[in-house]
Formats: structure tokens, C-alpha cells, sequence
């Protein structure tokens, strides 16, 4: 055969909803010795992993491991161990992931009761109380933090403890948000959490970080059927992960690594820090954008990920292909109702610098003019300290 020609991926800088760009210390994790999945180097390896996840997650829940696959098998790792077929749930949709959500429950054999939301909003506990009246035997409600597809930042402090007080289990998607905002597993109340690694954690995609606590480990317990995948049945994996270390999989040992690496930075950094970093260079994108006449889809924005609509008259494609091809800038384009009418910047992790806030301003406003009051716009934020 022709060989293909050897591998030589261009350094980008990463601006869509992930993946992020990865720091060199991560990409060196990955080139590390790889040794035997029951190693016990790499048990030190998964030991400190889960700690890591434990602090950044904010938990102290024991069952706190990565899924040896991304952010969606994370999602359905969840639903497949917390619901059994009839089960009802909650679901919340104001997005492209409260939708993938109701999917995944309603293959797993839920009756899926679906709270929706306009696309860009986010649901006061109002909603969801009113919800949960009208639907009093749901035993599980799902809520997306993040929402990645409208860049909209759901506030759930009092969400946590209204599910709790019916009985119900919380699973939230925090995909997008962990490690560049705050996600509080156990102060919230949340019983079922998962996240991805290429997101504000910055490591290549792979592996699906998720947390449950002890009212999800009664459930799980409980279950009066198996779950549906064998291969994301934690009733087989917590023994994996646990005491036992019984095989189950082989886990993505160099992954793990990176993670490993990733998550040090993020704790080396300080949570609070990182939040802070990124609100900051959020604020100064945002002036940018706003500069140069882009507004906002969400009501309340996430700071990692600025979902603006494109103005009437500008070719969504071709700015995304100039921004890379001249620039070497990715941004994300719109999902479902919003293709072709939003871009979505993203600031996660390490791509979360004044450096790549002023690139794509320059590169932007290149492409629709105006750059120099964009800059000069996001300058004067970071002025005022
Ligand atoms: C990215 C993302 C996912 C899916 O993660 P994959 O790694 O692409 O499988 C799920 N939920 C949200 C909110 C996301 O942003």
C-alpha cells in the first residue's frame, strides 16, 4: 500500500466548545511509560486521580472515577445505573444536551417527562417545583449546567435542595463547567454528576470524570434489574475502581495519566483562581464582541463559552474558515436552531488567556471590521483590575 503520510497535526489555537488547547505537561503525560492496567503504579496513579476529581468536584463521594470514554458516556453511565425501565424522570431541556438527556432515558426505558425551556434560557426553581407537582412520582431529575449549545449558565444552589425534599435523585451535566466554574456536588446537593476531560480541564478528549453519592449508591443497590450496558454497568466497575480492583476493562492507562496531570494544574492553580481567570478574560471577550456589534444568545452567559448570533449578511462559514485557515483559530459553529445563526467561543482551561482573547478579536474583527475598537474594548477591562 501507500503509507499515509506521517502524522503532523498544525498547532491551533482552540476557541470552539471543546476541546480546549492542551498544555505541553499534558501532552507529555500521554508519551509517558505505559504500564500494566493493574500495575501498582497505576493503582497510586488511579488513587490520586479519584482525590483530584474528589477536590475539584468538590465531594467527598467515594464513587468518583473517570469513564474510560467522553462526556456522553459519561451522561449515559448515569442514566443506565440510576434508572430502571419505567422509572419516571425529569428532564430539563433548553438545548442541544437536555435533549440527548431525554434520549438516552428513554432507551434506557424511562417515561421521560421533559420541562422545556426557550433555547438561551435557564429554569427558575419555580419551573421545575411546578414541574415536580404536576409529575409527583418522577424519581430522578436531570439539569444541564453548562449548556454548551446556547452558552447559558443554569444557577442550581436551590435546584439541589427542592429535588432532595421529593425524593428524587439530581443528575447534572457538568461537561462545560467543571474547572472553570464553580460546581458544588455536595453543597448543591447533587447526587450524579459527570464532566469530560477536554473541556475547562484541558486534556484531550477520552475520559468522562463522574461522581455519585450515597442516595445514587442506595438506588443503584436497590435496582431490581441489571443495568442496560455491560460495559458502563458500575455495579461491575465500582469493583474495578474499588478495594477489589477485579478486572472489568482495560483502563486508558496513558489517559489517565493525562487527566492525572491535567487535574494537578487545575489544583495547583486553586479553584478559586481558575474561576476567577475565567471570568475575567470572559469579561474582556465579551466587551470585544459587543464591540464589534455581536450579541449574546443566553440571558445569563457562561463565562467559558460565548454564544453570540451572527449578524444578518455574514457568511458563517466562511469567517470560520478564514478565522482557521489565516489564523489557526477554531471557533464552534451553531447546533440545531441555531446553525448558521451563532458562533460559540469558547475560553476553557488553558485556552482561557488574555493572549487567545486578543487573537480572536483581532481576527475577528478582521474578518466583519472593527478591530481595534474590539481590542481597545476588551484593553480597558482589564484595566480596571
Ligand atoms: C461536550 C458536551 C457533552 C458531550 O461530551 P463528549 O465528550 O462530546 O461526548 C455533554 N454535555 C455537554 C454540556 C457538553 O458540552
Amino acid at each position: 500500500m501507500e503509507i499515509p503520510k506521517e502524522l503532523d497535526p498544525p498547532a491551533r489555537l482552540l476557541m470552539g466548545p471543546g476541546p480546549s488547547d492542551v498544555p505541553p505537561r499534558v501532552l507529555r503525560a500521554l508519551a509517558a511509560p505505559t504500564v500494566g492496567h493493574l500495575d501498582p503504579y497505576y493503582l497510586e496513579v488511579m488513587n490520586g486521580t479519584r482525590r483530584l476529581l474528589q477536590h475539584v468536584f468538590r465531594t467527598t463521594n467515594e464513587l468518583t472515577m473517570p469513564v474510560s470514554a467522553t462526556g456522553m458516556a459519561g451522561m449515559e453511565t448515569c442514566i443506565v445505573n440510576l434508572v430502571e425501565p419505567g422509572d419516571e424522570v425529569l428532564i430539563g431541556v433548553n438545548g442541544v444536551f437536555g435533549g440527548r438527556m431525554c434520549d438516552v432515558a428513554e432507551r434506557a426505558g424511562a417515561v421521560v417527562h421533559r420541562v422545556e425551556a426557550e433555547w438561551g434560557r435557564v429554569f427558575s426553581p419555580d419551573e421545575l417545583r411546578a414541574a415536580l407537582d404536576r409529575h409527583p412520582k418522577v424519581r430522578l431529575v436531570g439539569i444541564v449546567h453548562a449548556e454548551t449549545s446556547t452558552g447559558a449558565h443554569q444557577p442550581l444552589e436551590e435546584i439541589g435542595a427542592l429535588v432532595r425534599s421529593r425524593d428524587a435523585l439530581l443528575l447534572v451535566d457538568c461537561v462545560t463547567s467543571l474547572g472553570g466554574a464553580p460546581v458544588e456536588i455536595d453543597a448543591w446537593h447533587v447526587d450524579a454528576a459527570y464532566s469530560g476531560t477536554q473541556k475547562c480541564l484541558s486534556c484531550p478528549p477520552g475520559l468522562s470524570p463522574v461522581t455519585f453519592g450515597p442516595r445514587a449508591l442506595a438506588r443503584m443497590d436497590a435496582r431490581k434489574t441489571k443495568a442496560q450496558s455491560w460495559y458502563l454497568d458500575l455495579a461491575m466497575i465500582r469493583s474495578y475502581w474499588g478495594a477489589e480492583r477485579a478486572y472489568h476493562h482495560t483502563a486508558p492507562v496513558n489517559m489517565t495519566y493525562a487527566l492525572y496531570e491535567a487535574l494537578r494544574m487545575v489544583v495547583e492553580e486553586g479553584l478559586d483562581a481558575r474561576f476567577e481567570r475565567h471570568r475575567r478574560h470572559h469579561r474582556a471577550l465579551r466587551a470585544g464582541l459587543e464591540a464589534l456589534g455581536l450579541s449574546y444568545v443566553p440571558e445569563r452567559s457562561l463565562p467559558m463559552l460565548n454564544a453570540v448570533r451572527i449578524p444578518d449578511g455574514v457568511d458563517d462559514k466562511a469567517v470560520r474558515g478564514a478565522l482557521l485557515r489565516e489564523h489557526g483559530i477554531e471557533i464552534g459553529g451553531g447546533l440545531g436552531p441555531f446553525a448558521g445563526r451563532a458562533w460559540r467561543i469558547g475560553l476553557m482551561g488553558a485556552s482561557c488567556t488574555r493572549r487567545h482573547v486578543s487573537a480572536l478579536l483581532a481576527a475577528l474583527g478582521g474578518q466583519l471590521g472593527g478591530a481595534g475598537d474590539a481590542l481597545a474594548a476588551a484593553d480597558a477591562t482589564y484595566g480596571r483590575g
